[in-house]
């Protein structure tokens, strides 16, 4: 969308926003700088990076109140569960209404007048109009321009391809839960220290996050970042299941995407994560 803006398909954006959890893979970073280099600065469109803060820290720092990832448990009488995804909201969302009341000039806890609001695009392709959303709040108007244009996937890949940008990487945390495992595959073979980093992160957060263990709200199943629920150093990712290409919704036709990892990631409003995913509570957390 921030193309197609600079490009002129698409009226000019005043702001593009990259809302960071501080644990993104290197490749997104390097994007993210290359498409401000190139083509939101050429075209005076700014980018403003906001955040809530490191996710990776914030799990790991017994002081820190953590917004849950959505982990695997594996319970102590072999049940298996998740923890609920409050990741999004925290990391995602609420830095990027942080910002976009400043720009209004309503800072929080300012109320914002009924008729003031932000028009926001979000980057959903026709092939999964149904995570179109409307925001939560008045002061933003979600609107999704590659759905009115009637762009797919496909669309927006050939035409990034146009552009030079085939190698746009998908953003999420380095160590999300949803990568499939071509996701993990990619990261173990190209990038031998973030392979080791989401190996680290998987063996810290096996007694769940630090807060909880340090508050008395033990985890008393484990948490791993592999859906196999085993250590992510000996998880099974090099085999692509066919329930896992069912449960990721891929069609056939996108296998090549697949394959590539370019279909797991975290977008504000168009979550992929379970509303309705039970919490820790219902997975073994003493009280
Ligand atoms: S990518 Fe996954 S872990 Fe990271 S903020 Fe989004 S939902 Fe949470």
């Amino acid at each position: 969308m921030l193309a197609l803006s600079a490009n002129g398909l698409l009226p000019k954006a005043d702001y593009a926003i990259f809302a960071d959890t501080g644990w993104e893979p290197r490749a997104v970073y390097r994007h993210l700088d290359r498409l401000e280099r190139e083509i939101a600065t050429p075209a005076g469109i700014p980018i403003l990076r906001v955040s809530s803060g490191n996710i990776r820290q914030d799990a790991l720092d017994p002081a820190h109140r953590f917004a849950s990832m959505p982990l695997y448990i594996l319970n102590q009488d072999g049940k298996q569960g998740m923890t609920r995804r409050q990741c999004t909201g925290e990391y995602k969302i609420k830095p990027i209404k942080r910002q976009v009341r400043e720009l209004l000039g309503y800072p929080y806890p300012q109320r914002v007048p009924k008729d003031i609001f932000v028009e926001q695009w979000v980057g959903i392709s026709t092939d999964e109009f149904h995570r179109a959303k409307d925001a939560d709040v008045r002061y933003m108007r979600n609107r999704h321009p590659l759905i009115d244009l009637g762009w797919s996937r496909t669309d927006c890949i050939r035409y990034l391809a146009s552009l030079g940008l085939a190698d746009t990487p998908k953003s999420s945390c380095l160590g999300f839960p949803f990568h499939g495992n071509a996701q993990w595959r990619h990261i173990r073979d190209t990038s031998p220290s973030e392979w080791a980093d989401v190996v680290d992160f998987d063996a810290a957060i096996r007694q769940g996050n630090a807060r909880a263990n340090a508050s008395g709200n033990r985890l008393l199943g484990e948490a791993f970042l592999h859906r196999s629920r085993v250590p992510l150093s000996e998880a099974p990712i090099d085999h692509v299941t066919a329930a896992e290409r069912a449960a990721l919704q891929i069609a056939a036709d996108d296998a090549d995407e697949l394959e590539n990892g370019v279909v797991d990631g975290c977008s504000p409003w168009a979550c992929r994560g379970d509303a309705d995913a039970p919490t820790q509570d219902d997975f073994g957390l003493a009280t």
